[in-house]
């Protein structure tokens, strides 16, 4: 959906700035295979991680081509774009932006050029010292021909200027030397002519994980895009690790010490529920929430349903725990978030409706508890009690599935400041006056770790403890405009000064 100031959205409520996703990356390297195939099936795995924009680079060992475009996966790609991208290796990407604004320039896969020809990299995270690495950029290499200077404000543009300025290295030592002087969360895929490439932050926050293909090797965010490209998982790539793959088969290198902090929020909401993240397949895990919530928050009810579909699997496990039946209130639109179309004032008006409807029959007179797995700003459940109020439902008991978001991320996710994080200047029975429940439980901290089965010193839970594993800058120096504002500043005056 575009929002009124032209932002993808695919939130409940369309028309607001809800908080969003980060990106999915996928490679491959398949001699003998449709690679661009492969690929556009492995972001259609992926589109639940941005929908902004898509697109997919292929090499044939002598060039590099590339098609992206703004929209979703489908809405890019067409049978004769994929024909057309010719080669063995490919690497894919769908965008939610966190640094660049949602522009066509700032789609991935980014170009650049090499002494010895090209790359083509995907990035999904978030990078804490962008600025730092611009000045690095201009100081190495103050003549770089990258796509910063077509006007690509993303911190991904920065990198791949960065892997592509020493002429007298290779791509794989150059890799090796820079990865190591990059902050923040990053899973890449990149590749020249000959070489696939995937790299994943030492702290390992986003997941990036190993496949195998009968002829060829697969990366990808996410182990249900292996999934439905038929390739059998082989492990994650690890933390601080440059994987090289090409005709001599797989390189790994280590670059940094691993310091493991896996994102916590991709269990309780990012991920699909399909997918596996450090051997915890994400369903269970939030079933487990969604049990754990019960045994904390109980309630006497007639219903537990799920707010469609992220609340589903914690739904399931509170239903089970509580032995209240599960069932559905709303019908879910699948489709709205899908079309380009601005609605006219009258739908708008009716919001939430357009995604979904109460089923009266269900709701009525009955006392409902109502799960999801997150409160962000609030907006959601405050327009979902009231439909299901105004649809008659007696009582309405809302339960999350997390604590409460009191912190931003800087490592990915798109959430708010922390001032529109409702849950950062209200108390819980304030949020349960303000969104109109008649209860209102969030899982525990300690509820929440347990379900992933991982250690806590392994995870990242900043978005909810404020302790942030990856150190930030100074506020001027971090944010998604960074680099318009710094753009701006070498158009006006040949170089850049991003942080005056
Ligand atoms: P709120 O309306 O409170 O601002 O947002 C909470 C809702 O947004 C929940 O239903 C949750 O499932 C959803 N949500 C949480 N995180 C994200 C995210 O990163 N992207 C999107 N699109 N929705 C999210
Ligand atoms: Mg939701």
């Amino acid at each position: 959906m575009i929002r009124p100031d032209g932002q993808l959205n695919h939130d409940i409520l369309p028309f607001e700035k809800g908080p969003q996703d980060q990106c999915g990356v996928f490679g491959v390297w398949a001699p003998g295979e449709e690679v661009s195939k492969l690929t556009y099936f492995g972001l259609y795995a992926l589109q639940h991680r941005g929908q902004e924009s898509a697109g997919i680079a292929t090499a044939n060992g002598e060039k590099i081509l590339v098609y992206k475009d703004m929209g979703l996966v489908s809405q890019v790609f067409n049978e004769a774009a994929l024909e057309s991208l010719l080669g063995h290796i490919a690497v894919g990407h769908t965008r939610y932006s966190t640094t660049g604004a949602s522009h066509w320039r700032n789609a991935q896969p980014t170009l650049g050029k090499t002494a010895y020809g090209t790359i083509a990299l995907a990035h999904n995270g978030n990078l804490t010292n962008t600025a730092e690495l611009m000045e690095l950029l201009e100081k190495r290499y103050p003549n770089h021909e990258s796509e910063l200077r077509g006007g690509n404000t993303t911190d991904t543009a920065v990198l791949t200027a960065l892997l592509t300025g020493n002429a007298d290295a290779s791509l794989e030592a150059t890799a090796l030397e820079l990865l190591p002087l990059v902050k923040g969360a990053y899973c890449l895929a990149f590749m020249d002519e000959h070489t696939l490439y995937a790299a994943r932050d030492p702290q390992g926050v986003r997941p990036l994980v190993l496949g195998r293909l009968e002829r060829g090797w697969v990366v990808a965010s996410e182990s249900a895009a292996l999934d439905i490209v038929g390739a059998s998982f082989v492990r994650e790539v690890e933390p601080g690790e440059l994987i090289a793959i090409d005709e001599n088969g797989l390189r790994s290198t280590s670059f940094a010490p691993k310091k493991r902090a896996g994102c916590v929020f991709e269990y309780v909401y990012l991920a699909r529920p399909d997918t596996s993240i450090s051997g915890r397949v994400v369903y269970e895990a939030r079933v487990e929430m969604g049990r754990t919530l019960a045994r904390e928050f109980p309630v006497e009810a007639d219903l537990v349903m799920p707010t469609p579909e992220s609340g589903t699997p914690a739904a399931i496990g509170y239903s089970e725990f509580s032995g209240i039946p599960f069932g559905h209130g709303l019908v879910k639109n699948a489709y709205v978030g899908r079309t380009f179309i601005q609605p006219s004032q009258t739908i708008r008006q009716l919001g939430i409706r357009l995604k979904l409807n109460p089923l009266r029959e269900v709701i009525a007179g009955k006392r409902l508890v109502v799960v999801d797995d997150s409160i962000v700003r609030g907006n959601t459940q405050r327009a979902l009690v009231k439909m299901l109020k105004e649809a008659g439902a007696a009582e309405v008991h809302v339960r999350i599935s997390s604590p409460p978001i009191t912190w931003p991320c800087f490592y990915g996710i798109d959430f708010a400041s922390r001032a529109e994080l409702i849950a950062s200047g209200l108390g819980v029975d304030e949020v349960r006056q303000s969104i109109g429940a008649d209860s209102l439980g969030y899982l525990s901290k300690e509820g929440m770790i347990a379900a992933t089965n991982q250690p806590e010193s392994k995870l990242c839970t900043a978005c909810f403890t404020g302790q942030y594993p990856i150190e930030l800058p100074a506020t001027e120096r971090l944010g998604k405009n960074l680099l318009e504002r710094g753009v701006a500043t070498i158009r006006e005056e040949g170089h850049v000064h991003i942080n005056d």
